[in-house]
């Protein structure tokens, strides 16, 4: 993974190392130098002893004393257990118990003399012994994963030979250490296998982590600059005239955000290399109309574009939107699973003799027989459902390459850097002008008559209410709220005219039925488990009424949240809840307290780690030895900074 020392002289070849201990290396995936030298101990404990009197409420701490009475052993269920005995440490009668290690009973001998590592409760005088010291040397005891196969002492040795007598010739930057007051690699490694004190490891920790961070930056700027070919092909020199006209045909000011986002990517446009962009923005922050006016950018010269979407409703939705906003300024097709032979025979024909400005499309597009004429624009929405090859199909078909991804799912900036950080960035943050952040509460179902009332005074109004629940069997557990019985609540208040049911198991006309109904608001309140979580566009709806809502991520949570608040008036949202884990409680108030989904993702981010999250995946986040995404995402954005200048400095010597 990492090299600090070349040659990488292979484990074999070290002193002491048959073929057993190499096999049992290998099977530890080390297998040269540099693996020993990473492979670095998964716990320090600290054997210094201290005085219990000074010792702090909660800290984990070595101490010593006299064993006062014999132990007593206690099982529970699945072979658990406790062992029990109290202690003089200190002058102090300390109680001492250690879980799940019964053979522990032998060696605690009362009167006699004993070392205890484990977590001090000062209130209740309590040491939770973790392990009992026998080697009795001072310092640290280093532990190492080394899943039974050799006992730590022997790979200790094979770390002290490494270090002993192998050169290390890889080291961060001389200006990097000076200006971060970091210590070389060598030293730095050294000190986390043989720690002298909790402060020289802590800064050999930050040396370590600021490394792979670095290393990881400058591995993403390889790749980009790999990917970003540069060739005048790539220049698309679009008549910035017309355009410029054409945005002050539109029928709203755009937004800061917008306006930034533009000329990111018409600058990407006049510039020599491919475009490798991703455009982030919540639900309703306006990304069509910038894409569409890009695309408008490349139709000045005749060239086309394409919008490809993971589902049909999506890719309905766009078009009508598109429509909308461009009305007889741009020529722009629909291609879908369900487009007619007849239909699609007449649209692949204008598309090859570019007579289409915009295609909008699904997986469609990706067949054989779909040819553009000059297709230099690529739009991916939610980009993390399509497949690299899928993408990489489109990318065949096109005749300069610019790929502008679009999502709104708000990513945590730190996820962003990482796991995009081969990507430029454009960021829509910025609502559009007179939009109303969406009201949040959060009621338990004894409440119901509350919620039902709120519902009344959208509907006294005119508009329109969302409401939906989980699909939950009735047996499932008592707690929970069958969408059937909520269905009845609804409908005993508001009647059979006023509601609609959607559900998941309905067949897909039954379901289109239904929701047609809403849409034209023929009717008013639309219950449905999570279909509508992509792709309903009723701007009418001004209420979204979530029943054990506990029981969905704050990501989905947010999307469903945002299928309100689309048009001036003041919407709300209602999260019926009865929240049984800290966890489930705190995403409640998350939800209450912010609508910024860039605030939400980073939350979720830190509730959640970086493995979990929505969309990444996938992509691939690097597994790093001590650096950690969330903990260290500062060091993380200067490690960036310092590996975009080294770049710079290396592409452009002058
Ligand atoms: P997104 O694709 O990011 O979810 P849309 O592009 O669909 O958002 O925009 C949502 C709605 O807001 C659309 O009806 C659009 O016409 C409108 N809109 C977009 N930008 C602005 C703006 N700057 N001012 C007013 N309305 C806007
Ligand atoms: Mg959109």
């Amino acid at each position: 993974m990492y090299e600090v020392i070349t040659p990488g002289t292979p484990v074999s070849e070290l002193k002491g190392v048959g073929e057993k201990t190499a096999g049992k290396l290998h099977e530890l995936d080390i297998r040269d130098v540099n693996d020993i030298i990473f492979h670095l101990p998964t716990s320090y404990v600290d054997q210094s002893v201290v005085d219990l009197r000074e010792a702090e409420h909660g800290s984990s701490i070595t101490v010593e004393g006299t064993v006062k009475t014999e132990p007593k052993l206690a099982f529970f269920r699945r072979g658990m257990s406790r062992l029990t005995c109290f202690m003089d440490i200190d002058g102090i009668y300390t109680k001492v118990v250690f879980f799940n290690q019964p053979y522990l009973k032998e060696k605690l001998i009362a009167g006699e003399f004993a070392r205890v590592y484990g977590k001090f409760d000062k209130n209740k005088i309590e040491m939770s012994g973790q392990r009992l010291i026998f080697d009795t040397s001072p310092g640290y005891n280093v532990r190492y994963s080394l899943n039974r196969l050799m006992h730590a002492k022997t790979f200790t040795k094979l770390v002290r030979e490494v270090f002993d007598h192998h050169h290390f010739n890889h080291d961060l930057p001389e200006p990097l250490k000076s200006k971060y007051q970091l210590w070389s690699l060598r030293e730095a490694l050294y000190e986390l296998h043989f720690p002298g004190s909790q402060d020289r490891l802590h800064h050999a920790r930050r040396t370590v982590k600021f490394y792979e961070l670095y290393q990881f930056q400058m591995k993403l700027m390889h790749k980009r600059r790999a990917e970003r070919v540069r060739d005048d092909h790539f220049i698309i020199d679009y008549d910035v005239g017309k355009l410029k006209r054409f945005i002050t045909t539109l029928p709203f000011e755009l937004t800061g955000d917008q306006k930034t986002s533009v000329n990111d990517i018409c600058r990407d446009f006049k510039q020599n290399i491919s475009m490798h962009r991703l455009l982030q923005g919540d639900v309703g922050s306006g990304k069509t109309i910038v894409a569409g006016i890009c695309v408008y950018a490349l139709r000045t010269i005749g060239e086309q574009s394409v919008v490809m979407v993971p589902t049909e409703v999506l890719a309905n939705q766009h078009y009508e939107s598109f429509k909308e906003t461009f009305k007889e300024e741009l020529t722009i097709e629909r291609l879908t699973g369900s487009t007619s032979k007849k239909e699609k025979s007449r649209i692949l024909e204008r598309l090859r003799l570019g007579e289409i400005d915009l295609l909008i499309a699904t997986h469609a597009v990706l067949e054989d027989d779909v040819e553009f004429n000059s297709l230099s624009f690529i739009i991916i929405d939610e980009q993390h459902r399509f497949g690299v090859n899928q993408r990489q199909k489109l990318e065949r078909k096109s005749y300069r390459k610019n790929i502008l991804y679009m999502t709104a799912t708000p990513i945590p900036r730190t996820l962003s850097i990482t796991a995009f950080g081969d990507m430029d960035v454009s960021i829509i943050r910025e609502m559009p002008k007179g939009r109303k952040p969406v009201e949040t509460s959060w009621h338990t179902f004894d409440e119901l008559d509350h919620v039902m009332n709120e519902v009344q005074v959208q509907l006294d109004d005119g508009y329109s209410t969302y409401v939906v629940a989980p699909l939950i069997e009735e047996s499932e557990t008592l707690d929970l709220k069958n969408v059937n019985e909520i269905y009845h609540s609804f409908v005993d208040r508001f009647g059979t005219e006023t509601v609609e049911f959607v559900h998941g198991r309905m067949k897909p006309e039954e379901k289109n039925h239904g929701m047609h109904l809403f849409e034209t608001l023929e009717k008013k309140i639309l219950i449905s488990t999570t279909v509508i979580e992509v792709g309903i566009n009723v701007p009418n709806a001004t209420m979204m009424v979530i029943f054990n809502a506990e029981r969905f991520g704050l990501s989905t949570l947010h999307q469903l949240r945002g299928r309100v608040g689309r048009s001036s008036r003041q919407s709300y949202c209602i999260l019926v809840s009865q929240p049984q884990t800290e966890n489930a409680q705190l995403r409640m108030e998350i939800m209450t307290s912010t609508s910024d989904g860039f605030e939400l993702s980073e939350r979720d981010l830190e509730m959640r780690g970086p493995g979990d999250y929505f969309g990444v995946r996938q992509s691939g986040l690097p597994q790093f030895k001590v650096a950690d995404l969330i903990e260290d995402y500062r060091m993380l954005e200067y490690a960036r900074k310092e590996a975009i200048s080294e770049f710079e400095h290396m592409e452009d010597p002058i």
